[in-house]
């Protein structure tokens, strides 16, 4: 990144932690994985009960491992050998975590975030449950207003997420979204978080790379 980009950078994410602390969701900036691990090591101690949101931004940043290699008490929904009842109760568990680490699908510049989900534990749980929700993602996922954040969702995220579960969506096919009344349907509930009452109870991370979708 050469100067004058940096410095646009920096403008972008001043005016992203203004517009996310006036809904009482903090924002910080790590400029890369040591950073960000750093952060997360700080805070993943004590045994506290800790689960997540099916994310690759969470998988491609090493954070599954990290978690994994830490002192708390990991509500594992990516063992190896469960069954699928036993996934969705690990996925029931999460909703009462102390830490909830997820990514987000896109984020407003006004401050919000904006969600898909399928099965719907990683928005319930950003919603309401876990006492803490921290937000990983890149700087890909940054749109300048609620349409784009949807239209980038609609586009990308969707998609991306069908291909990448093999689930046979018109999406799939064509690369975009075309509303569809599949059985394989991957978007179920969409959730934006804007203000909340309970103050930084979401921390939202962005790190300085693109990642995930
Ligand atoms: S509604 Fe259907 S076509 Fe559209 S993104 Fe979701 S799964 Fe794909």
């Amino acid at each position: 990144m050469d100067d004058h980009y940096q410095q646009l950078l920096k403008i972008k994410e001043e005016k992203l932690i203004k517009a996310f602390e006036k809904n009482n969701i903090s924002c910080m900036i790590v400029k890369d994985e040591k950073e960000l691990k750093n952060y997360l090591k700080s805070i993943l101690v004590h045994q506290k009960k800790v689960a997540v949101g099916g994310s690759v931004t969470l998988s491609e940043l090493g954070v599954i491992d990290l978690i994994r290699e830490s002192d708390v008490d990991f509500i594992d929904r990516y063992e190896e050998g469960l069954t699928r009842e036993q996934m969705i109760e690990r996925l029931r568990e999460g909703l009462l975590s102390d830490i909830f680490i997820t990514s987000t699908n896109a984020i407003s510049m006004d401050g919000c975030l904006y969600n898909i989900d399928g099965t719907g534990n990683r928005v319930a749980a950003m919603i309401f449950g876990p006492r803490e929700v921290i937000v990983i993602a890149g700087l890909n996922k940054i749109c300048n207003n609620e349409a784009e954040a949807i239209e980038h969702i609609r586009q990308y995220s969707a998609p991306a997420n069908a291909l990448r579960l093999h689930k046979k969506t018109p999406c799939a096919q064509s690369g975009q979204c075309q509303n569809c009344l599949s059985p394989d349907r991957i978007c179920s509930s969409y959730v934006k978080l804007g203000y909340q009452s309970q103050m930084y109870r979401i921390k939202v991370l962005i790190i300085e790379k693109n990642i995930g979708y």
